[in-house]
């Protein structure tokens, strides 16, 4: 099934109920307000003479028109190019270039950012680029105006000549441990994702989801609007950016049933002065993914959040995202501290990096996926295609993980960010779960930064509870003393106000490692 045809369905189904809500501009849309609104912005582009396969970029942050392009760009075929809202010139030159886009949705401007500007710079040495709109600003009326001369019977005919198997969106990667890449999707690979994804939160017509995650990421445009509208949910806009106290005040006012956030984004939630000012009460559900998700944390979102059967999702942009998820049945214990077990109609294993033999049960290894879910490869790249996915088809992910006795796994770090401290193998994820029990210690990342001796050295770099508070290395080590063995002991500690992030919300511990390594001399 295509996306577009899916969408249908959900029309169909229950056209009066809500299916799209935007804060910040208080508009609504039920299911068959939004289908005649794709439609118009489907059509819009047909007038403009977008082909089937061409690429159509967008560039903003959170805000309906561009869940109607993701939808849009579905119904005719063309392939939606997510570019990252916080990019700056040379990356979106990148960007329009590496993807050959034709036509490009951007915004007009939002804080710091002057879209526009920008886009302008750009535009007069790329006359491939040959179409921009700019939503809130008359070119976007037009776009629509312009649609509403194409015979609807046209959009019909397009979609007849559409396959689930045809490429349909390319989504960069968060750009966490180097240059983003794109990864090529169909419609198959994210809307039997973001279904099962749904599936196993329970959704159904009822739900209503806050999404303060960017569209721009898998995790809002997959797991978030492909999951509601495949179950006939509905989506919810908190603001255009991350905001936590626009978060909690929408799911209060909306009656969210479901929250999604990366770690940081519930630790921000969690920190808010009137916490307990908000009312909660109508969530049941949600998820926490994209990072590391501390244990501390998802207990305290299940006790002080209402948030009873938020789930864990592992996953990555090259596999439509989620390969493993909680479920709702769940003790405490796999629900809190494991990403789950593999999604429906999926498989992954762990292998030895070096020999690629399944390593035993228990044992750390690459984690891989194989199924619906991995991409059809990266955009304009077979050789780095060539290296992520193999001759069978398994996609190796890069993290480490373990396999459980009862299929349930649990993520031990990026290969990357492992510490080799004199030998011995050093996992940050289990030091900063540790630290997080610290009574004076909010957020703490851990990396490795350079050592005579050691040839590593355990850097812990820590956001206080309290702003402006101090916490010593000695101070640290006492803690961890007898606790942790000594070769994980910090040696090092940093206090931070915030950590470089990226916009998916993950730390950037590449850029932490340049910074704290250059400062040691
Ligand atoms: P890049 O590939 O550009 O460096 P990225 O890997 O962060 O960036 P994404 O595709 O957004 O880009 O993120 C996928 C990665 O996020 C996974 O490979 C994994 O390292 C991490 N991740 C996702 N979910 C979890 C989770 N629940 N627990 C731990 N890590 C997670
Ligand atoms: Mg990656």
């Amino acid at each position: 099934e295509t996306i577009g045809a899916n969408l249908d369905r959900a029309i169909a189904a229950h056209p009066d109920r809500d299916a799209l809500v935007d804060r910040p501009s208080g508009r609504r849309w039920t299911y068959a307000e939004f289908g005649r609104a794709v439609e118009e912005v489907a059509l819009g582009l047909l007038a403009a003479g977008v082909a089937k396969g061409d690429r159509v970029g967008v560039w903003a942050p959170n805000c309906p028109e561009w869940v109607l392009v993701q939808y849009a760009t579905a119904k005719i075929g063309a392939i939606l190019v997510n570019v990252n809202p916080a990019y700056r010139l040379h990356e979106l030159e990148y960007v329009l270039d590496q993807a050959g886009v034709s036509l490009l949705v951007s915004y007009t401007e939002y804080k710091t950012s002057d879209y526009r500007s920008m886009v302008e710079r750009v535009r007069a040495a790329r006359p491939a680029l040959r179409t921009v709109v700019y939503i809130g600003d008359p070119t976007w009326d037009r776009l629509v105006e312009r649609g509403s001369g194409v015979p609807t019977g046209r959009l019909a005919e397009r979609e007849r000549e559409l396959s689930f198997d045809d490429p349909i969106n390319i989504q960069y990667t968060s750009g966490t441990t180097g240059f983003p890449k794109g990864a090529t999707l169909s419609h198959h690979n994210i809307l039997n994702n973001g279904y099962f994804v749904g599936e196993l939160l329970g959704y159904d017509e009822h739900d209503r989801i806050c999404l303060p995650v960017p569209f721009y990421h898998c995790f809002g445009m997959v797991m978030g609007n492909l999951a509601a509208t495949s179950h006939g949910a509905c989506m919810i806009i908190p603001a255009p950016t991350f905001d936590p106290a626009a978060t909690l005040e929408a799911v209060a006012q909306e009656r969210a049933t479901s929250l999604y956030g990366v770690p940081t984004m519930f630790i921000a939630e969690l920190g808010l002065d009137g916490l307990a000012s908000y009312d909660l009460s109508s969530l049941r559900t949600g998820i926490m993914a994209g990072s590391p998700c501390p244990v501390e944390i998802m207990r305290r979102v299940i006790g002080e959040m209402h948030m009873e059967e938020v789930a864990i999702c592992y996953g990555m942009t090259e596999t439509s995202p989620v390969s493993t998820q909680t479920r709702r049945a769940d003790d405490l214990e796999r629900r809190t501290s494991s990403v789950g077990r593999v999604l429906p109609h999926l498989e992954v294993k762990v292998v030895d990096p070096v020999a690629g033999t399944t390593m035993p049960r228990g044992e750390a290894g690459e984690l891989c996926t194989r199924g619906y879910s991995v991409m059809l490869g990266y955009w304009d790249n077979p050789e780095e295609t060539a290296e992520v996915i193999d001759a069978g088809r398994w996609m190796h992910t890069g993290d480490l993980a373990v396999m459980r006795g009862d299929g349930y796994v649990d993520i031990v770090g990026r290969i990357k960010d492992m510490i080799i401290r004199g030998g011995e193998n050093v996992y940050p994820r289990e030091i900063e779960e540790f630290l997080y029990s610290h009574p004076k210690i909010s957020d703490v990342q851990v990396i490795g930064v350079p050592d005579d001796k050691y040839g590593e050295e355990i850097m812990a770099c820590v956001i206080p509870r309290v702003p402006g508070d101090t916490l010593t290395a000695e101070e640290v080590a006492e803690f961890c003393s007898g606790r942790l063995a000594h070769f994980k002991v910090p040696r090092h500690v940093r206090v931070v106000e915030s950590f470089p992030m990226t916009v998916s919300g993950k730390v950037r511990k590449v850029q932490m490692r340049e910074e704290f390594t250059r400062d040691l001399g």
